[in-house]
């Protein structure tokens, strides 16, 4: 690669699961991609009772999530996964292979925790392992006239009095087309194994909801289920819940579900 760059000029992209969300981030226009895709060992650590931390989404690749930062179920007690990486095997500019830790090259070892494509293609990472938790995760759903009653709970929610180190949410509404409806859904997580933890009271009205996956379950079945976040994503943001505005904005959605809608037939009224 270093070659085709100096000799050809050619630029280049480096490609892992590519997940990435910006136009170009792994792939380019007139140059070469260097697709990682084949560099793929998997160790099923699931038997030892150990994990590593990985994305929420099957999909995401460890080349782009472990460079980038990387936010997955463990987070929630472990910390991002590239805080894991104890060492790198990178290929940089110069066409060397160098091993990459805190003792060996400490700057770039620094500068890879976020660094992304910045400074060569990592090859390797070497992580630390978690012993496997247990958790309480799962799906809600809700008529759309569970609404006003799930923002108001989210504020509280949101309430620095009310923080729990424990809790990662996501919450949701869309329309589908085929139902003509709008649902809201949760995405709850707690990072012990206690069912209905007091902090979700407000959130989670069994005598209104559709459907429910809530159960306790192990960190490796909570990624393989779907998406789940952990804490440090709610808390990520420098905005303030104002509950002046959120409440009293009269909201319809009109327009397609996520499988045929297109830019022009979904419109937001407020
Ligand atoms: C639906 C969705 C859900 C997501 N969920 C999460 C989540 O739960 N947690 C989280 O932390 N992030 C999440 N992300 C963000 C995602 O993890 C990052 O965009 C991540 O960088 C994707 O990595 P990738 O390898 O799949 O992507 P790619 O598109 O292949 O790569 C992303 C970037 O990393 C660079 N790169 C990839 N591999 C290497 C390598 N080996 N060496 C050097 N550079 C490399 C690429 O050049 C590119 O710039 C989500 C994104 C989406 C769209």
């Amino acid at each position: 690669m270093a070659l085709v760059h100096r000799e050809r000029g050619e630029p280049f992209a480096i490609r892992s699961g590519g997940h990435g969300l910006s136009a170009g981030a792994a792939n380019i226009k007139d140059g070469v991609t260097v697709d990682l895709r084949s560099i793929s060992t998997v160790e099923v650590l699931d038997p030892l009772n150990i994990i590593v931390t990985g994305g929420c989404d099957a999909a995401i690749g460890a080349g782009g999530f472990l460079t980038g930062g990387g936010i997955g179920v463990p987070s929630v007690t472990a910390g991002w996964g590239c805080d894991d990486v104890l060492e790198y095997e990178i290929v940089v500019a110069s066409g060397e292979i160098l091993r990459v830790s805190a003792d060996r090259h400490p700057d770039l070892f620094v500068a890879l925790k976020g660094g992304l494509n910045n400074f060569g293609v990592v090859t390797q990472f070497t992580m630390r392992t978690h012993p496997i938790g247990k958790l309480w995760a799962g799906f809600t759903a809700y008529p759309g006239a569970d609404a006003p009653r799930l923002l108001a709970a989210y504020l509280d929610f949101m309430e620095p009095a009310n923080r729990d180190p424990h809790v990662g949410l996501i919450e949701l509404y869309g329309w589908t087309r085929k139902h003509a409806a709008v649902y809201a859904t949760l995405i709850l997580l707690y990072s012990l194994p206690h069912p209905y933890p007091a902090v979700y009271q407000n959130l989670i009205d069994n005598s209104t909801v559709l459907y429910n996956t809530l159960r306790a379950m192990n960190e490796v079945d909570s990624e393989e289920s779907g998406y789940i976040i952990s804490r440090y994503n709610r808390r990520s943001g420098s905005y303030q819940q104002n509950r002046h505005v959120l409440l009293p904005t009269p909201c319809r959605v009109r327009g397609g579900d996520d499988l045929d809608r297109t830019e022009s037939d979904l419109r937001v009224d407020t």
